[in-house]
């Protein structure tokens, strides 16, 4: 196809505000999916994402549409739809994703308003220079003010409320207009045809039968099937043994050219051999010079993950081993603790990422596993200079520091200005610091922070939705490092630290966390034969204390008399329950205390 009939779009959206049913309605309107194999969201095919609602994985999908072209007369197009994946934590693979695009479709829920995460992806889209067309959906609802949003909209964005479209995915209306639109307005790529071939990979997933499938866009020259290609971030040179376009399945062609958006296969088996954001290149005289924005996916959340079963502990790596062919961000590696046993430190890009893995490893391979508080990696550097990467609060040093640094975010929250004072108040409690504040109308506003990574990551996103009735909206990114004092606070059962609950706090939070875990211990763990003193300490300084006191307990006492077999099942009984306690030191920890206590609330 010559480029100037190409036209390579994306949808972003907040979570709900519909991207998937519209997609659905492209896919119908444009005769891809014929009318009885249509299924809800189609093209989110992960079962955890039909669950939840979200896109993991972004896609990309052919559309053919016939529309006016530049001179007016209807002709044959085709459409790139590009899924963008929706989620804070995978900015960098959205990057990649709108990167890949010359325009967007900018999906604003009538009855809602722009949200975070709109506004968060609009400035992701328009710092790749896309143009953008800005649509309500939804205005089938009774609920919907296409009036009020259009200029929200138009006041974010430029232009007359006018020039909002007005769509509803679930019915269709001006879906056609909306797809007339993204030909007139969106610019066709350009690229050098004749120059060496680069193709940017915006996504790759790896696929049980085929191995690694890899999206790309064609930015010059020519991919063709059965030449040799280069990696160019790792000079690795693969076969090609397939290329094609999606429509809504893989069909194969004999190539793809400037401007044109696909998939190829090299018989690769782990995405790490086939990285968002690297460049594509022919092996035999192929490009110099790769395309900008490459970077390596960097973990920026570690917690550990620990099987309650230990037993499991094979299961857990063998189940790891595959979720990693499938996820380049995912880092792990052994860790033991004292008290939960053998289990894995591993490495996430953020919360939801942490989340979502968690869930595939209990659901796609039955495991039943604990997590530790999560962590954000610091640089410590000492009086002797030396400097310590940190992700445990295990590997925090001891001796004389000189600086610590954390990361830091730059977030965006999008809420009902009524609640503005609680806001700041929760932000100012979480050591951020106001950027800057925009009404976007009368009612709603946006408020900038730049608060520590750290402090996010703690039950940030909750306490905002509670606090603001589930109203506010939140968006962050990463924007650097930063000096911070901080300190690591041990929980000691009996005089014995407890590692699983250590945690690394800013020094003013040291005593509360100190306080509320050992109130939390105190009522989690049953009495012992013996006194337990609970307390939390900064290096040898207690700052927070508890004691749980000392309980005779005699399982034999209410049965006296004879009943042989009564007191075995109790004996048993009894055994059973040791099972699911932790050791630490001498003090029986029950396992759902562990849980509980490391749980937020
Ligand atoms: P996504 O998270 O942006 O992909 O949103 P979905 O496409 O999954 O839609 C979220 C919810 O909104 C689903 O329950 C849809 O059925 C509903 N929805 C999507 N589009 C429309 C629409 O145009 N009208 C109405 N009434 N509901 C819609
Ligand atoms: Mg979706």
């Amino acid at each position: 196809t010559p480029p100037e009939l190409i036209r390579n779009f994306c949808i972003i959206a907040h979570i709900d505000h519909g991207k998937s049913t519209l997609a659905d309605r492209m896919l119908q309107l444009t005769g891809v999916v014929e009318e009885r194999a249509m299924r809800a969201q189609y093209l989110d095919r992960m079962d955890i994402e039909r669950e939840r609602g979200i896109t993991i994985k972004s896609q990309a999908v052919r559309l053919p549409w016939a529309a006016p072209g530049r001179d007016g007369k209807t002709i044959d197009h085709v459409l790139n739809l590009i899924d963008t994946p929706g989620h804070v934590d995978f900015t960098y693979e959205v990057s990649r994703s709108l990167a890949a695009c010359e325009g967007a479709v900018l999906l604003v829920d009538a009855a809602q308003g722009i949200e975070a995460q709109t506004l968060a992806n609009l400035y992701l889209a328009l710092e790749n220079d896309l143009h953008v067309i800005p649509v309500l959906n939804k205005i089938d609802l009774p609920a919907a003010q296409p009036e009020r949003y259009a200029e929200e909209i138009a006041h974010i964005i430029g232009g007359s409320p006018d020039d909002v479209l007005r769509v509803s995915g679930k019915t269709g209306a001006g879906v056609k207009e909306l797809l007339d639109k993204v030909v007139a307005e969106i610019p066709p790529p350009v690229g050098d045809a004749d120059a060496p071939a680069r193709a940017m990979i915006f996504d790759s997933v790896y696929d049980i039968y085929r191995g690694v499938i890899t999206y790309i866009r064609v930015i010059d020259g020519k991919i063709t099937p059965r030449e040799r290609i280069q990696m160019m971030s790792t000079r690795a040179i693969h076969e090609l043994l397939e290329v094609g376009v999606i429509s809504p399945e893989p069909i194969p062609t004999v190539g793809l050219g400037v401007g044109e958006v696909g998939y190829l296969i090299t018989g690769v088996k782990d995405v790490r051999q086939s990285k968002v954001g690297d460049t594509i290149t022919s092996a035999a005289k192929g490009a110099t010079v790769p395309l900008g924005g490459y970077r390596d996916p960097r973990p920026m959340v570690y917690s550990g993950l620990y099987p309650l079963d230990g037993s499991d502990y094979p299961l857990l790596r063998d189940a790891l081993d595959k979720l990693r062919l499938n996820d380049a961000a995912l880092t792990y590696e052994p860790e033991t603790s004292a008290a939960l046993g053998f289990g894995y430190r591993c490495g996430y890009l953020g919360l939801l990422h942490m989340e979502i893995t968690r869930d595939r490893l209990e659901r796609e391979f039955g495991l039943d596993l604990i997590s530790t508080t999560p962590n954000v990696v610091y640089r410590v550097t000492m009086e002797d200079t030396t400097t310590h990467v940190v992700t445990n609060p295990s590997d925090w040093p001891s001796g004389k520091i000189r600086d610590i640094v954390e990361p830091i975010v730059r977030c965006t929250i999008i809420s009902p200005s009524e609640y503005i004072g609680t806001i700041m108040e929760l932000c100012q409690s979480r050591r951020g610091s106001l950027g800057g504040m925009d009404y976007l109308s009368e009612t709603r506003v946006e408020l900038r922070y730049t608060m520590p990574l750290g402090e996010i990551i703690f039950d940030f996103f909750d306490a905002l939705k509670s606090r603001t009735r589930g109203y506010a909206s939140l968006d962050y990114e990463e924007i650097g490092m930063q000096e911070a004092d901080l300190v690591k606070v041990d929980i000691l059962l009996q005089g014995e630290a407890v590692d699983a609950f250590s945690a690394i706090v800013h020094k003013d939070s040291a005593y509360g966390y100190g306080v509320s875990m050992t109130a939390k211990l105190r009522e989690l763990i049953p009495r012992q034969q013996f006194e337990v003193p609970i307390q939390a300490a900064v290096g040898s300084r207690v700052i927070a204390r508890e004691t749980i006191r000392a309980m005779r307990k005699d399982v034999l006492a209410k049965c006296y008399g004879g009943d042989i077999t009564r007191k075995r099942k109790l004996l048993e009984k009894q055994k059973e329950g040791k099972k699911r306690m932790k050791m630490v030191g001498r003090v029986e920890v029950p396992q759902e205390a562990f849980i509980a206590a490391l749980s937020t609330d």
